[in-house]
């Protein structure tokens, strides 16, 4: 065979061979059937009247979620990580002192992206499975006077709520901008944009709005839109610009770069689902689910491995079955279930599990899913 011509071997022939699961991780989430089905509607331009109106919804949508007002409230292209980026890279210039608080992956990835736009960092750590000491966070925003404070809502790493609300009128005191990660804890758990002062913000899709991943849902206060009005350099990203971008989503309807239309079409019927369902129902949905399992884990001898009092409903860390192979019963799970739950990252790996009840996925039928199988599998 020439060596010039390409190989093609038929592994997997079509995306019907992929099997159905009971996505029970760190995400993504199940996706019901009404968005699947508006992601499969015709695909139209990217400035079609119609499709414009949709980005209009869309953008109501998410200030719904987000509890605010804020005119700057997109969904950037990309997943909750191209969020994030596109927060840290529009509000910090070169040498700005930036503060991120720590306690798992989450954070970890905050500063190293602080750090690649050139920010100073400094850092205020809580070991795996611990909250963010708030008094320690305190104090270091009036040692530094950062420019940015930035810390993440729901650790979905270690499955720990860090306590952000409260927080912004010390920043803001000391002339700083307030981030919060809130990939995980949007549309799960209560979040308030405005009244907690947040300057900015950055979800996904695919964790409690249950869609499927691709978008960042991105709002930004209007002190954090002087900020970046009054910006020296250039923003060193030109895709995550929102300067440029600001122009496609507002009155201009300028070209950028071409939306991801059929994703757009899926989040608009997520959020759709989540205004017919309402916050506060969707809220207490998420910590039923959280608690029926917190019960049937302890029975079972799985003891949570994040801090009591500070445990998020839709992400439950527990400790792995002592003695076991972790990673083979959960190949177990998915194999013979066809549920799929999370193993432990970083500090965290080979020794915790994590079993997200996130949007859709946060009923007590998962619950009962989950638990039957690891009772038979775990012979208990
Ligand atoms: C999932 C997650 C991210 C990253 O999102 P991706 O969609 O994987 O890029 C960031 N922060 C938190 C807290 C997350 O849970």
């Amino acid at each position: 065979m020439s060596p010039l011509r390409p190989v093609y071997i038929t592994r997997m022939p079509s995306v019907s061979a992929i099997p159905q699961r009971l996505c029970l991780g760190p995400g993504p989430s199940p996706v019901p059937p009404r968005v699947l089905a508006a992601l499969a509607h015709p695909t139209v331009g990217h400035l079609d009247p119609a499709f414009l109106a949709l980005m209009d919804d869309v953008r109501d949508g998410l200030r719904h979620v987000f509890a605010t007002t804020n005119p700057m409230t997109l969904a950037m292209s990309g997943t909750g990580s191209a969020g994030m980026e596109t927060v840290i890279v529009n509000l910090v210039e070169p040498g700005d002192r930036v503060l991120v608080g720590v306690n798992g992956v989450f954070g970890g990835r905050l500063a190293e992206v602080a750090r690649r736009a050139g920010a100073t960092v400094t850092t205020v750590d809580a070991p795996w499975g611990r909250a963010l000491d708030r008094d320690a966070l305190a104090a270091a925003i009036v040692r530094d006077a950062p420019h940015v404070v930035a810390v993440v809502h729901a650790e979905t790493s270690t499955g720990v709520a860090n306590e952000i609300e409260g927080l912004s009128d010390l920043v803001h005191a000391h002339d700083g901008l307030f981030v919060v990660d809130c990939v995980t804890s949007l549309a799960g758990m209560p979040l308030e944009i405005d009244a907690w002062g947040i300057d900015a913000a950055y979800s996904g899709t695919q964790k409690c709005l249950s869609c499927p991943p691709g978008l960042s849902p991105v709002t930004l206060s209007p002190r954090a839109v002087a900020r970046l009005e009054r910006r020296t350099h250039k923003v060193p990203s030109w895709y995550l610009d929102l300067t440029l971008l600001k122009s496609y989503w507002g009155q201009e309807r300028a070209y950028h770069h071409t939306a991801p239309i059929n994703m757009l079409y899926a989040l608009h019927e997520a959020l759709a689902i989540v205004r017919e369902e309402g916050l506060p129902a969707r809220f207490a949905r998420h910590r039923a689910a959280h608690e029926r399992l917190a019960e049937a884990l302890s029975a079972l001898g799985l003891p949570f491995v994040s801090q009591e009092g500070h445990r998020l409903p839709m992400l439950n860390a527990v400790a792995a079955p002592a003695g076991s192979d972790e990673a083979a019963l959960r190949r177990r799970l998915l194999d013979e279930y066809g549920i799929e739950i999370g193993g432990g990252l970083g500090d965290f790996k080979g020794k915790a599990w994590r079993i997200g009840l996130m949007g859709h996925g946060a009923t007590a039928e998962s619950v009962d899913a989950v638990i039957g199988a690891l009772r038979t599998l775990l012979a208990v």
